[in-house]
Parts: structure tokens; sequence; C-alpha cells
């Protein structure tokens, strides 16, 4: 038994490859799609995949609800990419309403904004946090985050569209919300996952 358990969202998107990763960790991860399947949960990602088809079928199943509760309640949560998106308090570039779904994040994201010219790209990024080897990061349709509140911690960046003298944000941190706007599951670096999983443990010590 690992000393954690996660969950990962598995509405729709790239959930299976983040528990693979997990496993990979030896920290426990199982798939989520009932709310009552959080009850145990220490942690929990929410993946990327298309953030209005998964804002959809979490409403279909009444887990919009139970998922809010859960990141406002400060319980540990990674978004990658749309799942990044979901955990916004403001979204530009919205197919629906223009309202986050979940939030919790105080951030502003542009959900399509690498999407709408370049489909997919890689780039190396700095991650301080990770330690001196840039990571390889995949983006995939990818939302950038255009603006954050004073105590959101800029983990990383990244060249802005058509504007290499200027950057976006690419990952950040709020004490226990954690977002990647790109897909660290698609990639053999565990290094984002470790992070995560130190996170958890981290908020487990201290309720506990
Ligand atoms: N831009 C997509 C969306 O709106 C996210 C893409 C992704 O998760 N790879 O949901």
């Amino acid at each position: 038994m690992s000393e954690i358990r996660l969950g990962v969202l598995a509405l729709q998107g790239a959930f299976r490859e983040h528990i693979a990763m997990l496993k990979r960790l030896n920290v426990e991860a199982a798939e989520v799609r009932l709310a009552r399947e959080l009850d145990d949960l220490d942690g929990l990602i929410i993946p990327g995949g298309e953030s209005t088809s998964m804002g959809l079928v979490a409403e279909r199943w009444g887990l919009v609800e139970p998922l809010r509760r859960w990141v406002h309640g400060g319980k540990p949560t990674w978004g990658t990419c749309a799942g990044m998106i979901l955990l916004a308090e403001r979204a530009t570039g919205q197919k629906l309403g223009g309202q986050a779904l979940i939030g919790g994040l105080d951030v502003t994201v542009n959900r399509n904004y690498f999407g709408r010219q370049v489909d997919s790209f890689e780039a190396d990024l700095d991650v301080p946090a990770l330690g001196d080897r840039p990571f390889h990061a995949v983006f995939i349709r990818a939302p950038a985050i255009t603006s954050v509140a004073e105590d959101v911690e800029t983990l990383s960046t990244v060249a802005a569209l058509h504007d290499e003298d200027h950057s976006v944000i690419a990952a950040v941190r709020k004490g226990p919300i954690l977002a990647t706007a790109f897909h660290p599951e698609l990639t053999d670096d565990l290094r984002w996952h470790r992070y995560f999983v130190q996170m958890v443990k981290d908020s487990k010590s201290c309720a506990g």
C-alpha cells in the first residue's frame, strides 16, 4: 500500500496516461467517475482532453458540485491542460457562457491560446521547482494563463504565440492547487508527477 491514494478524473481525455505515470511512482491511483469515489482520496488530477466535453459530462453525472467542494475545500488538485481550464476562475475563448466550471484558482486562462493556429508543439521549459534540467513539454491545442492573482506562484513560462520576446504562463501553483497548460503524462519525465505527489504528502502530514 502506498501512503497516499490519488484519483484521476476519468470522464474524458488522457486519464489513463496519468494513472500509468503514478503507478511508475508506486502511488495508488484510481479512476474517478462518481462523487463518492472522491471520499477516500488524498489528491485529484483533472486531465487534459476537451474542457467543454469534460464539463458537460461532469454536469450530467452530478459531479460539478462535489468537485467544487473538493477543490474549494483545499484538497490537493492538479489540472493539466483542459483540467487547468476547469480550475481557472476566469476563462476567455469559452464556448459556453464564459464561466469557469470548477474554479478555485485565481487566474485567467485563454482556452485555446495556442490552439487556433498551432495544434500541437513541444518546448523545453525552465522549471526551477523541478531542478536545473529543462522540462520537455508537450502542448496540444493548449491554453495559456494570461493573468494571475498576486498570491499565485508562476512555476514556468513559454514563449508567446508569434512573439518570442514575450512569454505567457504555462504552470502555476497556489497552495494545494497545481496547474500546467501542457501534458506531462505524455512524456517519460516523472518530475511533475513526483512534485504533485510531494504536495499531496505535505498536505496530508499537515492535516494529520
Ligand atoms: N484547449 C482545450 C480545451 O479547451 C484543451 C486541450 C487539451 O487539454 N489538450 O479544452
